[in-house]
């Protein structure tokens, strides 16, 4: 039965690096499959070309005569590349992203043959719907939806086809994906943050969101996590004794790369590199065998794209070195989980960081503005913020000392709340001239020299300000990016809605100067926002106590968290920001609820399934052994036998009592998810498989890793923490 284990051990330990050899610089290679301006520059008439970079720049629609050309264009320089398919590349609510290729090959009659792609299929397909979470969105007579073209994400070549990123929405226009709501969001917070910008340059036309993620996944051997049925089932490890040595020596962070998730590495850079994904930055994490890959940023939608298609790839480029990327959360007990930090910032088309402080005092202000709007922000809506990263895999990490707390909070260092301390004394109304210019001189005139060498940070704030940006640290490794950036770009695009018609009441109503207004604004939003800053240790339990004295949440687990998603609030800010319909908020929130019930009923019957099906036999198996052992013991030693085989006897009924406490829980467990199934309510549902179902998950672990200790190493089936974590 062993003999799985083994032979992947063996097959595991016999593995070379594979030779990567990387004949061009990374700068020459960089976009070479991907339909980008130069390419567009070197394809497309001028024409196209001007119609193209208008929608990217200003959203203006392309016209059917243009996107003929762009088509045709395209399905040249594809073909040149012996590209034979195209698809439409989208990301539904499933979590995966989706692709159906057709070819471009089309018949003419006569047995002759052409390759083609019209202008209306790069605009619009209109694959079957009715496999795509909807959340009772669609209605079951009208199962088409309709995928369109992004042309502000560029179309790429991977392997031999030509994937074109779309949006894809029902057939009566509902988003059912997650970049629908996104370019929403962006548009959103474009609109408010050039209005809020015009205060302080009238140049601004457009403001863009960026986004630089930090990938953390693990790579285990393939034929190792191969044969674990819980990571082939639910991608993380359901049980499993911790092995004698973890991270507690901190060998591996920023060690040498091992060299065969070293090749993986230079492999999957190539990979990026011709699709146009600026990665930067890897190395080693805190766990064994743990990693992380990161990028240069991003304008946001294009960020999020590359960070779908890069977890697809790595998939992909994994299975040609025989290795399995583990990008769940917390794929094993007792040592770090994966996250995906978000690094947020805005910036205008004048090239202007609007959370990096400026030269000037005015620039200044403007850093302050939208540094404390965006606080602001998270203040109001800290609930909103804490569910869009939650899912049943990310309750794993919150919270559990060593990722950020389930509570939301923004740090943002020592330099930072002084300025905020100062700025909080400004006198209300009109300023004085000498306010003013101490204010000019010595608050806001301070900022940059004190904020560039700011070190200062602190790991365990799930939201820090750092320099230059703000850094969301919450979200979830396997998580689409897509989603806490909706959410964030949304309340900030609010915020600063509200932060505008404020100011300008006071200057029409109070005759402020616009300056005056400004700090009269902020002065009452620094008051206002004192909850939400935090500079302490957000791991300790005091941390937990104040927050709670605080009033802000602390949603633990998916199902409470969600709920704030469908409050009034939040439903109300998504309609207002024209972001998403009441009824699309809606429906997300139950595929959540109901992915997060399925998730924990699989892993409930995986863990019964190895539990009762390979732990228990073996037990058992091991029993039969002790036993044929006492019961030779008694033949040589007669009555006397007792004293040699005490540790045996007591062994036996150690056993024996294990395996009894894994069949009563697993009953239990049975039980508890049969009540649950009935119940028609879905937060019901959802709460019971929560607090009723997964609690049996670490009693029936308990007794399933007591038993991999006292059984025979030769004949335990599953292959050990030990193994999976340091077989190289
Ligand atoms: P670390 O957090 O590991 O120290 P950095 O903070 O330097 O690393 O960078 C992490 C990520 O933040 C990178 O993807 C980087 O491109 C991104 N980043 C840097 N500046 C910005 C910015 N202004 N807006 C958004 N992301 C940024
Ligand atoms: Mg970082």
């Amino acid at each position: 039965m062993a003999t799985l284990r083994f032979k992947a051990i063996q097959l595991a330990q016999s593995r070379k690096p594979i030779e990567i050899h990387e004949t061009k610089k990374r700068s020459e290679i960089f976009g070479e499959n991907v339909f980008n301006e130069r390419t567009m520059r070197q394809y497309l008439t001028v024409q196209a070309f001007n119609g193209v970079m208008s929608s990217i720049k200003h959203g203006k629609k392309i016209d059917r005569k243009i996107a003929d050309q762009v088509s045709s264009s395209m399905k040249d320089w594809a073909l040149s590349k012996g590209v034979t398919h195209y698809t439409h590349w989208f990301q539904p609510l499933t979590g995966a992203t989706a692709e159906k290729h057709d070819a471009f090959f089309e018949t003419i009659g006569n047995g002759m043959a052409i390759e083609k792609f019209d202008g209306d299929k790069l605009v619009q397909q209109e694959p079957d719907a009715s496999s795509f979470p909807h959340g009772g969105i669609r209605n079951t007579f009208e199962a088409r939806g309709y995928t369109a073209w992004d042309p502000t994400s560029p179309a790429y070549i991977y392997g031999t086809t030509l994937c074109i990123p779309t949006i894809f929405v029902s057939y009566t226009g509902e988003a059912l994906d997650y970049k629908t709501p996104l370019l929403k969001a962006l548009l959103a917070v474009d609109e408010s943050a050039t209005a809020v910008c015009k205060y302080f340059d009238k140049n601004v036309k457009k403001v863009s969101s960026f986004l630089g993620w930090e990938q953390e996944y693990f790579l285990i051997d393939r034929a190792l996590a191969g044969s674990r049925p819980d990571i082939n089932l639910t991608g993380r490890t359901l049980l499993g004794h911790s092995p004698a040595k973890g991270q507690q020596l901190d060998d591996h962070y920023f060690g040498s790369i091992p060299s065969r998730a070293f090749s993986f590495m230079r492999d999957l850079e190539t990979e990026c590199m011709l699709l146009g994904i600026p990665v930067k930055t890897r190395h080693n994490e805190v766990a064994p065998n743990q990693f992380e890959i990161a990028p240069i940023h991003e304008e946001a939608n294009l960020a999020v794209d590359h960070n779908a298609l890069l977890m697809d790839v790595m998939g992909k480029v994994a299975l040609r070195h025989d290795f399995k990327v583990l990008l769940h959360e917390k794929p094993f007990a007792g040592v770090n989980g994966s996250g995906k930090h978000n690094n947020w910032s805005l910036s205008t088309d004048t090239d202007v960081n609007l959370l990096s402080p400026g030269k000037t005092p005015m620039s200044n202000l403007q850093f302050l503005t939208f540094f404390i709007n965006t606080i602001k922000a998270v203040h109001n809506n800290e609930e909103l913020l804490r569910a869009a990263i939650t899912s049943a895999s990310n309750d794993h990490r919150l919270g559990s000392n060593e990722a950020p707390p389930a509570i939301m909070s923004v740090f943002i260092g020592a330099q930072l709340t002084g300025v905020l301390e100062e700025l909080e004394g400004v006198t209300k109304g009109k300023l004085s001239p000498e306010e003013k210019t101490d204010l000019k001189l010595n608050v806001v005139g301070k900022i940059p020299d004190v904020l560039l060498d700011n070190t200062d940070r602190n790991r365990t704030s799930p939201f820090a300000f750092t320099g230059n940006k703000f850094e969301f640290r919450a979200v979830g490794s396997i998580a689409n990016c897509a989603k806490p950036m909706t959410v964030l770009n949304t309340i900030v695009a609010k915020q600063l809605k509200d932060f505008k018609i404020e100011v300008d009441t006071l200057i029409a109503e109070k005759d402020l100067k616009k300056d005056e207004a400004i700090f009269n604004v902020l002065r009452e939003y620094i008051k206002s926002i004192k909850n939400i800053l935090f500079e302490g240790n957000g791991y300790g339990v005091e941390w937990e106590k104040e927050a709670k004295k605080r009033g802000l949440s602390n949603n633990k687990t998916t199902p409470e968290a969600l709920k704030a998603r469908i409050s009034k609030k939040s439903i109300d800010i998504f309609e207002e920001m024209g972001v998403m319909t009441r009824v699309e908020t809606i429906a997300r929130y139950e595929i959540d609820m109901e992915e997060y019930i399925k998730r924990v009923q699989i892993e409930s019957r995986v863990l019964g399934d190895i539990a009762g099906n390979h732990v228990v036999p073996t037990a058992v198996k091991y029993q039969n052994i002790l036993i044929e052992n006492v019961s030779g013991l008694k033949k040589i030693f007669g009555d006397e036998f007792e004293n040699h085989a005490k540790e045996q006897l007591k062994l036996l009924v150690r056993i024996s009592d294990h395996i009894e406490a894994i069949h009563m829980k697993i009953d239990a467990m049975i039980a508890a998810r049969k009540k649950a199934n009935k119940l028609t309510l879905i937060e019901k549902r959802a709460s019971d498989y929560c607090f009723k179902v997964k609690p049996f998950f670490d009693e029936i672990r308990y007794h399933c890793d007591k038993l991999e200790l006292m059984v025979d190493d030769e004949i335990w089936p599953l292959t050990k923490y030990r193994e999976l974590l340091f077989a190289r």
